[in-house]
């Protein structure tokens, strides 16, 4: 059991790194710079009668990774956890949430996504499910829509895809930019996601862009120079589409190594489509993710083991383009820290739902449905380096989803069922 420490705030308590609204990230600002008795809430909130509490705290519950506790209660104050455990020994609180047995999992950790984007490809996509293999060309169609879109077009779509992930339970999520290709058009997908959250990374090297197809060389030299210096103030993170038909693993290299020198940390598109020596830059690198790890060697996978770098994967991409599924049971057997993410973009992966990307971990890529619900939150954070989100411990972000259900099991028991029935970020609650 967590202790309980319902008042005080642990010295030890994360930075706070708001992923909301702007609205939120006002009441966050507010909190964080301003007394107490000015922040948009410090009443405390007791959430009990929760039959399966998921803390992700090994020392929590039953002892497992979820750290699960049965006929728990959660308090929360301000915006983080304060305490959690038996709901018999809950303390005193202003507030008082019924769960009426249902379960509460933490917020899900979306640590990939590509939401700045227009149009969509509903015509691509019902041509490749009639048997037209995906390939990484198809970008080009969101690039030139893109570009061809308002300020005001691109931020109402990312409101609308966020309101739509926040209603399935997601709390947290990296976006990022890589449809504009144009230093001007990267740097505007950044301010816009960054209005957002703080979760930003620059991908100028989605794609070469089409007016650097004969000299993709030309455009690696703007990627690492004139585009990385208007967009870095506008990111945490660089990334780069390591893959045939992007950019090879020199073009890579040089690509992170650039943003590292301005002080972005670096994520890689790895070994989706093809082997390639993606998974192993990571690794070398430090990168914080290799994304989608599909088609991994014993080395890819060695390397994983040995590094800090997370295996997020993206069982969305492989659905829409019906590609073989990532092996996540080899990379958990292997020691690899796995996280679950839904890649949501227009071309091969336009869900935005966490809860389909468990359902389909659990049946298609040999993962446990505990193993599913932990890669989709706390694997989510570790892939994000953070440790205020992903778990529900004291002085962890009160980012919460309730279930319409008894159990976590039942995100992949029962698929398609939209069993999130109440969400909670930064201690309110928004759904
Ligand atoms: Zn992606």
């Amino acid at each position: 059991m967590s202790p309980g420490r319902p008042s005080a705030r642990p010295a030890s308590a994360p930075e706070p790194d708001p992923t909301a609204d702007q609205a939120t990230k006002d009441a966050m600002s507010n909190a964080t710079t301003v007394s107490p008795a000015h922040s948009a809430s410090t009443a405390s909130t007791l959430i009990t009668n929760i039959a399966a509490l998921v803390t992700n705290d090994p020392s929590s519950g039953d002892g497992s990774p979820l750290g699960l506790v049965q006929d728990a209660a959660v308090v929360i104050e301000g915006d983080r956890v304060v305490w959690t455990g038996d709901q018999s020994k809950a303390p005193a609180t202003d507030n008082r949430v019924d769960a009426e047995g249902r379960a509460v999992v933490p917020g899900f950790v979306d640590s990939h996504s590509h939401l700045v984007f227009a149009g969509d490809r509903t015509q691509e996509f019902n041509a490749r499910m009639s048997g037209r293999p995906y390939s990484a060309g198809g970008i080009r169609t969101t690039v030139a829509a893109t570009r061809a879109a308002s300020d005001r077009e691109l931020e109402a779509n990312v409101t609308r895809y966020l309101a739509e992930a926040l209603r399935q339970g997601t709390t947290t999520f990296e976006t990022k930019s890589g449809y504009g290709l144009t230093v001007e058009d990267e740097a505007r997908a950044l301010r816009v996601a960054a209005a957002h959250t703080d979760e930003v990374t620059y991908l100028g090297a989605h794609i070469v862009a089409p007016e650097f197809a004969e000299d993709p060389a030309g455009y690696v030299a703007l990627v690492t120079g004139e585009m990385l210096d208007a967009c870095a103030p506008h990111a945490r993170w660089i990334d780069v589409f390591c893959e045939k038909g992007a950019f090879d693993g020199d073009q890579a290299r040089a690509i992170l190594t650039a943003g590292k020198a301005k002080g972005l940390h670096p994520r890689i598109h790895a070994n989706q489509l093809s082997y390639g020596p993606g998974v192993q830059l990571a690794v070398e690198l430090d990168a914080a993710s290799a994304d989608h790890c599909t088609h991994l060697t014993d080395a890819d996978v060695d390397a994983l083991a040995g590094g800090r770098t997370v295996a997020t994967l993206l069982p969305g991409a492989e659905f829409s383009t019906r590609a073989a599924w990532p092996d996540a049971r080899r990379l958990l057997d292997a020691g690899v820290t796995v996280a679950l993410s839904t890649d949501c973009n227009p071309g091969s992966s336009f869900t935005s739902s966490v809860p389909f990307c468990i359902a389909l971990a659990v049946r298609d890529m040999g993962m446990t449905p505990d193993e599913a619900v932990w890669s989709a939150t706390a694997g989510g954070a570790a892939a994000l380096r953070r440790d205020d989100v992903g778990r529900l411990t004291p002085g962890a972000y009160a980012d919460l989803t309730l279930l319409d259900a008894p159990s976590h099991v039942h995100l992949a028991y029962r698929p398609g069922v939209p069993l999130v029935s109440g969400v909670w970020r930064r201690g309110e609650r928004v759904v």
